[in-house]
């Protein structure tokens, strides 16, 4: 069984675009991304830090903007505003989830969907889903480099994604489309998950359910992506599949930490080094 090193991927990504944003500072061209916090919540905290980290590393320029929990939708919209009409800013990521009385949907749509780096904005959706230019979200579009570059082949291969979310398995169907994948989406009303789970060459589960997947789900030398994040008590992190009971059977499998987890933020930084396109 091979193990899909999430880590190092990921590094190679960010060394790669480090190389292209000091390229592009050569010819005076620098790349800029503001991070919008609403709030003290420790995880967004914590995420929003590693973010600041990857764009020092990377040589991308970070404007943080660190907003009280009592900010108004109004102020936040105004906010966007001023970093929409800045020249000298690439990309716009607002750290969700937001409070409650800030509507996200009006927020997500307020970004231009020309710094939307994080590739939630319809306008993003929308050419996802025609195949049209234009930011991926940064988790899907990790899954797909992993595989990329670990070998695995995607076309004509049979793809299940257990998992609907607009920011995983909606987008990351498409994009194993895109690949030329045969795509099953199952979700939290599939009947007989199990059995169209088995017939899968690449399963990826999203699910958001602790070691949900074992290997009675899984087809003998399946290629397994586990996009699943949960801390357990005593602190250990695990995904949506066991590991040790899946390895047995699977071809190819993600681990959790060191496997998607890092990838989000690398493709964060593609995506803001690369622009649209
Ligand atoms: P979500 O809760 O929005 O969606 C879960 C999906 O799973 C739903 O579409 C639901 O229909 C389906 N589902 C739930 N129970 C099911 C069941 N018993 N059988 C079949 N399908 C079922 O979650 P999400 O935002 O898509 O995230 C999924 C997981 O990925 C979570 O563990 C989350 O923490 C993790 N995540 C990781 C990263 C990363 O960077 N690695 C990024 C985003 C999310």
């Amino acid at each position: 069984m091979k193990i899909i090193d999430g880590k190092a991927i990921s590094q190679q990504i960010k060394d790669e675009v480090k190389e292209k944003v000091a390229a592009m500072a050569a010819e005076g061209k620098q790349v800029c991304l503001a991070v919008i916090l609403v709030g003290e919540d420790p995880a967004s905290q914590v995420y929003v830090g590693n973010k600041k980290k990857a764009c020092e590393y990377t040589g991308i320029r970070s404007e943080s903007f660190e907003l009280p929990e009592s900010t108004t939708q109004e102020e936040l919209l105004k906010l966007i505003d001023e970093l929409n009409g800045r020249d000298d800013i690439n990309g716009i990521l607002v750290q969700l989830p937001l409070p409650k009385h800030i509507d996200e949907k009006a927020v997500i749509n307020a970004i231009s969907a020309d710094k939307d780096v994080d590739g939630f904005h319809p306008e993003s959706v929308g050419r996802l889903s025609i195949g049209d230019k234009g930011f991926l979200p940064c988790t899907p579009a990790g899954v797909i480099e992993l595989l990329k570059r670990s070998d695995i082949p995607m076309s004509g291969k049979h793809c299940v994604v257990i998992g609907r979310s607009n920011i995983v398995g909606k987008p990351m169907a498409l994009l194993m489309l895109r690949q030329n994948a045969t795509v099953t989406i199952c979700h939290s009303k599939t009947e007989n998950l199990k059995e169209i789970c088995k017939q899968a060459d690449i399963l990826i589960a999203a699910v958001g359910k602790p070691k949900m997947i074992d290997s009675s789900y899984v087809k003998e030398g399946a290629t397994v992506i586990d996009v699943g994040i949960h801390r357990l008590e005593g602190k250990k992190l695990c995904g949506d599949v066991d590991f040790d009971d899946v390895s047995k059977v699977a071809g190819a499998m993600t681990p959790v930490p060191g496997g998607v987890g890092p990838m989000t933020i690398a493709m964060l930084m593609k995506n803001c080094a690369q622009g649209i396109d």
